[in-house]
């Protein structure tokens, strides 16, 4: 695995579950302000960072929140535990405490001083500098159980479902997000959120907006609200045809799901015609299927033929293709 910086002798305990932000108050016996308790904000201050609010650096700074994720995570010790933007490291060492081992991905090496505070010197962390959307993640060891994150606004979604994809280990995710984020790939058919994410997610997990979560968490404030979203593995993650179709019958929301399809190329590509010459490849390996025989599926399987995407559970896309024999 790249950009592996930190792994070390684990340090003695006694670093977490302190006092959270309400610790910050000015010292009421005169003097000097104390210097934040909260573990993001001390870290913030002692080593100078300033968030970056294009990388979603919206730091957790109460930890009555780590308690209501670790009961939402199930967390147990044999557990291997992805976290996705590790920040300051206030949620990696709380779990460090409880875990067999944390693999910590963080984009920003700014923030190597802090998060290095926080987890250097804990032998069953691993952090990982680079972008949770291009790293190897099945290349991770030990393979992750469970991906427990606050997660940077512009690639959560796309983070969760990359590790649906890639870590089949992975059988809970508990994750701060945005409302919408995870309104969305909690939505079910007919729901207007309903779309691509929902469905990829959902065709591999069960998925469910625990609760919301206030923006008083958060340093700096959010100006967005957040929910906790929980995910429970049910099966392996779609594969590439199953995606194509859903991808393809999403495109063009307006449309019937056939009309979707053709317009964006998802029918598939039509075989080489016998005139080109032998050594040209095929354009795709995906099968070619016209309109009317997408519209013959989708009757078989009991849906109109001018049916949308939207109307469509995950469970009848898996038909669907299967039908196609996609
Ligand atoms: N876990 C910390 C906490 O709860 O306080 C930080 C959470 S903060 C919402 C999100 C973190 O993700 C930031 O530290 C940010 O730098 C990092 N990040 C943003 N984009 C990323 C990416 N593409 N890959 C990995 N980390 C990313």
């Amino acid at each position: 695995m790249s950009g592996l910086v930190a792994e070390g002798p684990r340090s003695g305990r006694a670093r977490t579950g302190r006092a959270d932000a309400a610790s910050t108050d000015v010292d009421r016996r005169g003097g000097p302000p104390p210097a934040p308790v909260q573990p993001s904000l001390r870290r913030l201050k002692q080593f100078g960072v300033r968030p970056d609010r294009e990388l979603g650096q919206n730091f957790l700074i109460d930890s009555n929140i780590l308690g209501v994720i670790d009961r939402a995570a199930e967390l147990s010790p044999e557990d291997v535990v992805l976290e996705i933007g590790g920040g300051l490291g206030v949620l990696s060492e709380y779990l460090a405490e409880r875990v067999r081992h944390v693999h910590v991905i963080e984009l920003d090496s700014r923030l190597e001083d802090a998060l290095g505070d926080a987890v250097g010197l804990l032998e069953n962390v691993s952090v990982h500098w680079g972008d949770v959307m291009t790293l190897d993640l099945s290349g991770l060891r030990p393979a992750p159980t469970k991906v427990v994150a606050n997660l940077p606004y512009g690639v959560a979604a796309g983070a969760l479902l990359r590790t649906i994809e890639e870590l089949p280990g992975v059988d809970r995710w508990v994750a701060m997000v945005q409302r919408e984020v995870g309104e969305r790939l909690a939505a079910g058919p007919g729901n207007g959120t309903y779309g691509v994410p929902s469905v990829i997610a959902q065709l591999a997990c069960e998925v469910r907006v625990l609760r919301s979560i206030p923006r008083t968490v958060f340093h700096p404030v959010p100006n967005v609200d957040s929910v906790l979203v929980g995910l429970s593995r049910r099966g392996p993650a779609a594969g590439d045809e199953l995606r194509g179709l859903v991808n393809g019958a999403f495109a063009h929301r307006r449309k019937t799901l056939v009309g979707s399809l053709a317009l964006s190329g998802g029918l598939g590509s039509r075989p080489p015609r016998s005139r080109q010459p032998r050594s040209r490849p095929p354009r795709s390996r995906q099968p070619h299927h016209s309109r009317e025989e997408v519209r013959e599926a989708l009757e078989r399987l009991g849906h109109p033929a001018d049916v949308r995407a939207e109307r469509l559970s995950p469970e009848d896309f898996r038909a669907l293709a299967g039908a196609l024999e996609l």
